[in-house]
């Protein structure tokens, strides 16, 4: 029987890079995999839908949520987000490794729910380089750029509730996808994820 893959959860502020670094990995691993999620929020441009998220209307939100479609969701802006069940389950079946790039109230539900899962915490150095990240991309206005500044604050003290803290340095994006591998390797080694090589003892 193929070994499950490893389900991977991956938070942290706007402006941390997260996109860039997991690109990276996709792009060179291909037993990792990320799950688009579902949203009510608008596109933004740039936005694909079945590439960035699945853009939903609520109604066919709440659809979802009583049909148990989803793994975990939350609200987060006044918008609902939410991880797909069937692909998350089919994927990690099939031995990928999958990762779910969502906040913390999901974040949350997911260690409830996969307790083996592993949770990865990405930001930059500091708040100050989160600020001149924010800044010099040039692409949001001063205001939506002092609201993100002002979340990403409010949300930092989470970052203790996961299991590893990946800072990504500019331009030292591949040394933190491979952050992110050493992290997947080391739980792999741990005890609870190798109890069926313990049961052949007993068996
Ligand atoms: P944005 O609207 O900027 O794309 O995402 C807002 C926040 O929602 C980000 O922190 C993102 O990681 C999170 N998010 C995206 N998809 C999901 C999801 O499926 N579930 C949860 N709980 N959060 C998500």
């Amino acid at each position: 029987m193929k070994k499950e893959g490893k389900l991977i959860v991956v938070s942290g502020p706007s402006g941390a890079g997260k996109g860039t670094v997991l690109k990276e990995l996709l792009d060179n691993h291909e037993d990792f995999v990320c799950s688009v999620s579902a949203t009510t929020r608008a596109p933004r441009t740039g936005d694909e839908d079945g590439v960035n998220y699945f853009f939903i209307s609520k109604e066919q939100f709440l659809q979802q949520i009583e049909q148990n479609g989803f793994l975990e969701y939350a609200v987060y802006n006044n918008n609902f987000y939410g991880t797909p069940r069937k692909f998350v389950e089919e994927k990690l079946a099939a031995g990928k490794n999958v990762i779910l790039e969502i906040e913390v109230q999901g974040a949350l539900q997911i260690k409830k729910l996969f307790p083996g899962a592993v949770f990865i915490f990405i930001t930059p150095e500091s708040f100050e380089v989160l600020c001149d990240r924010l800044r010099s991309r040039g692409t949001e206005s001063e205001d939506i750029i002092e609201n993100r500044l002002a979340i990403a604050k409010k949300e930092a003290p989470n970052a203790l509730l996961y299991d590893y803290i990946i800072v990504n340095r500019d331009g030292k994006v591949k040394e933190a996808a491979d952050e992110i591998l050493a992290c997947v390797k080391a739980e792999s080694l741990k005890p609870l994820a190798n109890r069926d090589i313990i049961a052949t003892y007993f068996e």
